[in-house]
Order: C-alpha cells, then structure tokens, then sequence
C-alpha cells in the first residue's frame, strides 16, 4: 500500500463521519472509461462515480466549458441571469418534447424533494389540502433527506431516522392491484423509477408502467419519473420513459447531467410545473453558470456520440455474456438491466468478496447488498471491457 493511500486510510478514519465503507484504493486521474491510483496502477471503471459519469473521465469537452466558465465567473446566485442555465433549460424541455419548465438543484436527492413539493402544491391547488399523499414503490430509492427518504421504499434505511414526514406510500413494483387499491383521492402522486437502480437494478414491467400512466390520467394524479440514474442515455434514449413507452407528467434527473459535477433538474409538464409561484422552492447553486455550462457540452457529447446507441448495444452483448457466464458456472440466480444499466445476482452471497478480488484486477465494481453485482459503466464501454470483465469475473467468481 503506497504511503499516499496508507495517509488518506488514517486521515479518513480520525475525520469523518464513518457514513461509508471505502475500498482501500486512491484514484488520481481519469481518462474515459480508464481511472488510475496513486501509484499509475489502470482500472477499467464499471461503477462511473455511481452512474454520474456517462460520457467517461474527463472528457475534453466538459473540461474546456468548465474551464472555460469559470474563468470568468462563478457563481451569482440564482437572483440575476447568467450564461448557460437557459439554454440548458430549453435543451431540456427540447429532449423532454412538450411544453414543460424546469427547476434546477444540485443533486438526486435535492431533485426529489422539489418533486414531492412540486406534487403537493399541484394536489393542493387541485383538490385542497388532504390531496398530499405520494406513492411510490417498495425497494426504491430516491435520496437521503427526511422527504426523500419517506418516499423510499427500504425501511432499513428509514427506521433510525424517524418520525419522517408523512403521506408516502410504497406499493410492491410491478403489482397493478396494489397501485390501484392504494391511490385514492388524497393522492397528488405515483412515483416510479424506471428500473429501480440501488435497490438492485429491478425494471418496470412495460405494460405496468402504462397502466400506471392510464391509472393516473384516470384519477387525476401526477405520475412522477425519478430518472437519476436512469437517464441520460444511460437505458439507450435521454429518458428511460422514451424507452419504455410512457411519457410522466414530471421527471427529474440528476448524476449524470453535468458528467461529474453536482447538478439536477426537475422538469414538469408546463400546466403542472406553473403550480409553483416565486418563493415556493429555490437553491443558492442550482443551474450555475459552470455546473451548467459543464451539463451542456455533456448532453451535446451524448448526442454527438450517439452514446445511447452505444449504451444498447453493449448492454446486450453484456447480458448474453453474463447468462453464459451463468451457464458456465452455475453461479448466478439472474441477470437483469436495461442499455447500460445492469445486474448480476449470484445464487450465494459472494458480491462483496468478488468486487473485491476484481478490484485487486484493475476492475471496479459495486456490489449491493451481498448478492448483487451492479454494472453501470460509462456510456462508451465497448464489447473488449466486457471481454476484460468476463474474462475477471471467471476468473475470481468462487
Ligand atoms: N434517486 C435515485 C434513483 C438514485 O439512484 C439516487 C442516488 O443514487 C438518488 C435519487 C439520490 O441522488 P443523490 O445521491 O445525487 O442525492
């Protein structure tokens, strides 16, 4: 161990607040789908900073409209126009395809909250104030502030921080009856990750999630997509939904959307979206000039790359060489994922113990919980790094 990382272990130890169990390796610099240590030791990534890095390390692009920005200016708060936040606004609302607005923050859990306030003063502008209830699923997740983390479904992570706020209701995925039975007229909304990302990559049904777009016209409720992870090309299109086929009322992003940098978006249908009046919601950084200058050079790159294109089918070939990695070795109970969005659930509980081996083999890798492997590299994985993965994965599967 170098003495770089051996200091970086201690100092960790004495000054933070232990909220993470971090492998023993220093990262220094990153090139594409390339990070190197302390050391110049290469890692092929297959986690991208949790996906929040799509388009891969550093890209050139993103690092000249950073640099260039903030250069100039920095920040001037959200009280005075700047360069960059309206232009990303409309590039938005074009990939969105309908009239819509948008409220920028700083990340995934920033972007729920404003979503659950969005909701709430849309129901209340609607029917009163009882019509403030939101539905959402069981084994989601959607941030760890106290709204963000009522709305997630995983009591494990909920019971030391309560009393949360109140008015959430999760419902098993993919089970229509439930959905139905539990939204009622004090409901303002259902929100649905697309493929459910931490709670161990688990998609939506196709034909549910339009059932649930058809419930929700039918009742009058919101239907709210939290594609921090799903979107931005990462399931092949800007938007899972499009993917999928259902288009919601309001969806918000985050991750990925500056490539790196803290940034989100909430985006709402325009009639929704006007339920907010000025002092309702706000951000000191949100949608700042560098954070947005970095998150357009990322969406033209996306597109330019045709990374979705790319996302879909690599994510097939990884899936196929997973099931015969499963065949092989009669390890793995499933795999699932959509684009660049994947799972690999073991039968036993050897995930940590195999992230650990392949990191020890320059491949980083995520486990959850202790049979599921999450694969999320950036966008521009190709067919030779799954090669480098399976070939790792046969390797130090026990
Ligand atoms: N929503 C989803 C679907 C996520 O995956 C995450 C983070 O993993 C969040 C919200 C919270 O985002 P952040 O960590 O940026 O606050």
């Amino acid at each position: 161990m170098s003495r770089s990382l051996e200091t970086a272990i201690a100092l960790d130890a004495e000054f933070h607040m232990h909220t993470y169990a971090r492998k023993p390796v220093l990262f220094t610099r990153g090139q594409g789908m390339e990070l190197y240590d302390d050391e110049g030791r290469c890692y092929l990534d297959f986690v991208s900073g949790i996906g929040a890095v799509n388009l891969g390390h550093s890209h050139p692009a993103v690092v000249e409209a950073v640099r260039e920005q903030i250069g100039r200016l920095t920040h001037v708060s959200n009280l005075y126009y700047v360069e960059h936040r309206d232009e990303l606004a409309a590039d938005l609302v074009e990939l969105f395809g309908e009239p819509a607005r948008v409220f920028f923050c700083n990340s995934g859990t920033e972007a729920t909250e404003g979503a659950v306030k969005l909701a709430r003063r849309w129901g209340v502008s609607r029917r009163g104030t009882s019509c403030h209830r939101i539905v959402t699923a069981e084994r989601s997740f959607h941030g760890r502030t106290l709204a963000a983390l009522a709305a997630t479904g995983q009591p494990s992570k909920q019971e030391a921080f309560e009393p949360l706020p109140s008015g959430f209701t999760h419902v098993p995925l993919n089970d229509l009856t439930a959905l139905e039975a539990s939204v009622d007229e004090r409901t303002c909304a259902v929100l649905l990750e697309p493929v459910q990302g931490e709670g161990g990559v688990h998609p939506c049904d196709p034909a549910y999630l339009k059932a649930v777009r058809r419930l929700c016209d039918e009742r009058d409720v919101l239907l709210i997509f939290d594609e921090v992870q799903t979107g931005l090309w990462r399931c092949g299109t800007a938007f899972a939904w499009q993917t999928f086929g259902v288009r919601p009322d309001v969806v918000y992003l985050a991750k990925s959307l500056a490539n790196g940098l803290p940034a989100g978006a909430l985006i709402a249908r325009e009639e929704v979206a006007d339920a907010f009046v000025p002092g309702d919601h706000g951000s000191t950084f949100g949608g700042g000039p560098v954070v947005a200058a970095a998150a357009r050079a990322c969406l033209r790159a996306l597109q330019d790359e045709r990374l979705g294109d790319r996302a879909v089918a690599t994510g097939e070939y990884l899936r196929d060489r997973l099931r015969d990695f499963g065949r092989d070795t009669g390890a793995v109970a499933e795999v699932r994922g959509v684009g660049m969005m994947n799972a690999l659930e073991f039968l036993d509980p050897v995930a940590p113990v195999v992230a650990e081996a392949a990191l020890g083999k320059g491949l980083v890798l995520n486990s959850i919980g202790t049979n599921i492997l999450r694969i999320l590299p950036p966008l521009l994985c190709g067919r030779t790094e799954v090669d480098t993965l399976l070939t790792a994965l046969y390797e130090v599967t026990p």
